[in-house]
């Protein structure tokens, strides 16, 4: 039968009350401490009109009181929209006003990014944090939770509204629903999220890549070790002393780990699983972890609209760390072509996928949703992912790209990931992204950007030269740039549309 994530977190407070349920720098809070703050949280939001089907959003970093507001909303009945702190003012008023949030929890820093902002905004805040515009949430928060009413949960009504990360374009407001997030139905449930399971979480609470690590590990009555503000050697540091089991990682955070000078020191021996997801995760870093950090290695392939998830369980499949496995259990992955016909093995087509756990849709944009969707021959609907692949006989993904970021060059398709990893494979090369650049003769051109490895020193010319010879005529690059850093998302997403709009503002 039907519990909400809520739910869960009631149900371990009554069988572990003094369990720790979170850790967050020095402060901890027991399942007990938890559940009652969650209980304070959702009766002041009914003392302030807060009803069934309400939107509360909250944009901070990591804390306890942020968990409680998160599991404070759903019990409330309303949904949780959780915005993220590294968006831009103008952003998060956009999000604000679509989402039509009746309260806006915020820590100091937010407080003050949203300051040219501020006289627009419409929701009640509440301060998390001391510098924060709002009623303190000490004095905010009734003292007793005994005025709660309980809310019955229609399964299919909003959990959370989660903005894409905006990617490729504007913010999208994601609906998922409780039937989604419902612990145990959710098939991106990573497994073995038990009572003694302590998960580091050191990516933002905002991010659908935590969520689906940090509820079932709070469903599961395990205790969750929040990171606000990641750093590779602390991280260590956190996970030696707390003995973790269980953590969710993008790959640019397990580079990074594995590059702290004394990794090899940490013990690291209480670990049981890792995942990873969000961009693209080479062969060889998979191989380096496999390697050098035991325990298992699981790689998820999705996004926050459900539908086309895939999971490699890397340390079973050695032979096949360039791919992100196979469809999650209950998952129908398809690839179309362009004009939404069915791909046979082999082709490169877009990423569709239908399951138990989709989005409802676009919020107040029904038109992205209808976009968003492809109907099967059979008049089932799927989610398009924009994400091209292809899978093999034994139905492995390999996943080329976006269809967005694929350059058409002369009428010839080119996918950035082929030229990526040429770049890549000379020594002086850390990271390299290709876009296409505007280009009379051909349509598009593609340009590459590239960091240097540590104390490396080339010249971008030579470095064109080095992956033209390795390319195909129709592939070759006009020109390599050398930059200090690759733009990023707060989630460690490389932002090609920054690196386009460089290139627009030259040749303006
Ligand atoms: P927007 O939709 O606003 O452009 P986004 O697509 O980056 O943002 P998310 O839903 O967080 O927002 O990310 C889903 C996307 O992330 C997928 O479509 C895919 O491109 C990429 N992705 C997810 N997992 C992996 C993975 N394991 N390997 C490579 N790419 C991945
Ligand atoms: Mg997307």
């Amino acid at each position: 039968d039907f519990g909400t994530f809520a739910d869960f977190v009631a149900l371990q407070a009554a069988e572990r009350p003094e369990r720790v349920a979170i850790v967050c720098d020095d402060a901890r809070a027991t399942y007990a401490e938890l559940d009652g703050l969650a209980d304070r949280v959702a009766a002041g939001l009914q003392r302030d009109g807060v009803r069934r089907g309400g939107v509360v959003a909250i944009c901070a970093s990591s804390s306890i009181d942020y968990a409680a507001v998160f599991i404070g909303t759903l019990r409330a009945g309303a949904a949780i929209s959780p915005l993220a702190p590294s968006a831009t003012p103008a952003q998060l008023a956009a999000m604000l006003d679509d989402c039509g949030a009746s309260h806006l929890f915020t820590d100091a820093a937010v407080s003050a990014t949203l300051a040219p902002v501020e006289p627009g905004l419409r929701a009640r805040r509440v301060a998390l944090e001391e510098g924060a515009k709002g009623e303190a949430i000490a004095a905010w928060l009734p003292e007793d939770a005994s005025v709660l009413r309980s809310v019955e949960i229609d399964p299919d009504l909003p959990f959370n509204i989660i903005y894409s990360s905006g990617t490729t374009g504007t913010p999208k407001g994601i609906v998922q629903s409780h039937r989604m997030r419902w612990p145990h139905n959710n098939p991106a449930d990573p497994p073995g999220f038990g009572p003694d399971a302590v998960a580091l979480v050191s990516t933002p609470l905002y991010s659908n890549t935590t969520l689906v690590h940090f509820i079932p590990a709070l469903a599961g009555g395990g205790t969750v070790v929040l990171m606000p503000k990641f750093d590779a050697r602390r991280y260590l540091e956190l996970a030696e002393r707390h003995r973790v089991t269980h953590t969710m990682l993008v790959p640019v955070q397990y580079r990074r780990i594995l590059d702290v000078p004394d990794f090899d020191k940490f013990d690291l021996s209480s670990f049981q699983l890792k995942f990873a997801t969000s961009a693209p995760f080479s062969a060889e870093l998979k191989a380096e972890v496999l390697k050098r950090w035991l325990g298992g290695l699981i790689e998820y392939y999705g996004m926050t609209e459900g539908g086309g998830s895939c999971m490699l369980v890397a340390h079973e499949h050695p032979d096949k760390l360039a791919t992100v496995g196979q469809p999650m259990p209950g998952h129908d992955i398809r690839l179309i072509d362009g004009q939404g016909r069915l791909l046979g093995a082999g082709e490169v087509g877009e990423v569709v996928g239908r399951s138990g756990a989709m989005m409802t849709g676009y919020y107040n944009q029904p038109a992205k949703t209808a976009e968003a969707e492809w109907i099967s021959p059979e008049g089932e609907r799927f989610i398009r992912t924009g994400d091209l692949a292809m899978v093999d006989a034994e139905g492995f993904f390999t996943l080329i790209g976006r269809r967005k970021d694929m350059i058409v060059s002369g009428g010839f398709n080119i996918y950035p990931v082929d030229l990526e990893e040429i770049l890549r494979e000379h020594p002086a090369v850390d990271e390299a992204a290709v876009i296409g650049a505007a280009s009379r003769q051909w349509g598009e051109t593609p340009v590459g950007f590239v960091t240097l490895a540590a104390g490396a020193t080339i010249g971008g010319g030579e470095l064109r030269n080095f992956a033209n010879a390795r390319l195909g005529k129709m592939q070759r690059l006009a020109d390599v740039r050398i930059v200090d850093e690759l733009p990023r998302s707060a989630i460690g997403k490389i932002l090609k549309r920054e690196l386009q709009d460089r290139l627009a503002d030259e040749s303006a």
